[in-house]
């Protein structure tokens, strides 16, 4: 990795920018086992990423044989956000706020790439974190057909990286962005705390750093893919 090639950053927020998987664990645990079907606490680190409706329809599958309806599919996402919303408050990362001004104070962009539709997150993040996120910048759920693992959210995130590059008249930019006004892959770096999401950034062509916020060993962040791991956000800050 070269920091002076770099022109964009890209964050996931859960377990990156707020401490919130503890919370989804019992959202998600909660949740399902309303409707029948079951889900541990591993199992939600390990799905973390994927869409509601990804999750959902591979819980149903196993328990069902059969893809949840649009109906099972929003009835349970909606308990799930429910539940998370009497957790205790989530709190931002230790140290996100950090890696953010550092990334700012180098002129980088800085972009969410996130498989969630919590809606109270991401409404927060202004609030969180002031000056770093504007819609244009955000890739969320509702922005995706295709969730993490898959490349879509990373690709998406790279042409709203490659847009901004142009509204900003970075010099020399046509050669930053390839043929579809994306940016290249090797001018970003994915900041991931998940399995699937790792996987997402490395099919997108993107060098990505693990931070491993969670429960789960180091190794299967490796397996998955990443490029560095190091235990936490503020470990970041001190090498940017
Ligand atoms: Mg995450």
């Amino acid at each position: 990795m070269k920091l002076d090639q770099i022109k964009a950053f890209l964050f996931d927020m859960d377990g990156v920018l707020y401490d919130s998987m503890k919370n989804h664990a019992t959202a998600w645990t909660a949740a399902v086992s309303a409707f029948g079907l079951s889900m541990t606490r591993e199992e939600v680190y390990m799905n973390e990423g994927r869409t509601g409706a990804g999750t959902i329809n591979e819980l149903a599958q196993r328990a069902w044989g059969r893809n949840a309806t649009e109906e099972e599919i929003e009835a349970i996402y909606k308990k799930k956000s429910d539940v998370f919303n009497t957790c205790p408050k989530t709190e931002e990362m230790e140290g996100a706020a950090e890696v953010l001004d550092k990334v700012k104070s180098r002129g980088l962009a800085r972009l969410i790439v996130t498989g969630s539709g919590q809606k109270t997150l991401l409404e927060r993040l202004n609030k969180s974190y002031p000056g770093h996120f504007t819609p244009e910048m955000m890739v969320t759920a509702f922005d995706v057909t295709q969730g993490k693992p898959w490349p879509e959210p990373y690709l998406k995130g790279l042409k709203k990286a490659g847009e901004n590059i142009v509204r900003q008249g970075v010099a020399g930019y046509p050669d930053l962005l390839d043929e579809t006004g994306s940016l290249l892959p090797e001018h970003a770096i994915v900041v991931e705390n998940a399995p699937l999401g790792i996987q997402a950034a490395k099919a997108a062509g993107i060098f990505c750093i693990a931070v491993n916020t969670g429960p789960l060993p180091d190794k299967v962040l490796e397996e998955a893919g990443a490029d560095m791991v190091l235990p936490s956000m503020k470990a970041l800050a001190g090498i940017l």
